[in-house]
């Protein structure tokens, strides 16, 4: 049995049909179900010094990754007990690092997401998460 499951996502097609799983899941096991979803404040090169980008871009990193959110609660169906949290860092170590955090027993995510190399079976985010969670992962295709 589960009873805290962590769903990551990204907006993408397989995304979506993890968090289908997840929320299935959540309530055929009467779990908690929080929703990640992690945007990544870009490093800029300048000169030989790595810079954080301008505010305003972070700020519209947050705003996008708020949209992100609202599709995820759109398609979750009413009833489930769901949260959803908005992380700041690298997708796999963020995902990583909140399940550990909250003590979450299962995280549900996408084989692949948005990015556009296909050949791999696995994205990076997924991979590293496999490779390096403590708890079962339940990875999507
Ligand atoms: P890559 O990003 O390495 O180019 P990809 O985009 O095809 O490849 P991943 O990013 O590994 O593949 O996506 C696999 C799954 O990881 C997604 O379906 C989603 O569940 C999760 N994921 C990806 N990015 C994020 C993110 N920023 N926040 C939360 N979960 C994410
Ligand atoms: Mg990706
Ligand atoms: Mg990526």
């Amino acid at each position: 049995s589960y009873s805290k499951i962590v769903a990551a996502y990204d907006g993408s097609n397989l995304a979506n049909k993890a968090l289908d799983h997840a929320a299935r899941l959540a309530e055929a096991f009467g779990a908690e179900l929080t929703v990640v979803h992690a945007y990544t404040t870009p490093m800029l090169n300048s000169g030989d010094m790595l810079i954080t980008a301008p505010a305003e871009w972070a700020q519209e990193y947050v705003q996008h990754s708020g949209k992100v959110l609202e599709a995820a609660k759109a398609r979750v169906p009413a009833g489930i007990r769901a949260e959803y949290k908005l992380l700041e860092g690298y997708p796999a170590q963020a995902v990583l690092e909140y399940a550990s955090d909250s003590g979450a027993d299962l995280i549900v995510m996408g084989s692949r997401g948005l990015g556009a190399i296909r050949e791999f079976v696995l994205g990076s985010v997924s991979h590293n998460v496999a490779q390096h969670s403590k708890i079962p992962v339940l990875v999507v295709k």
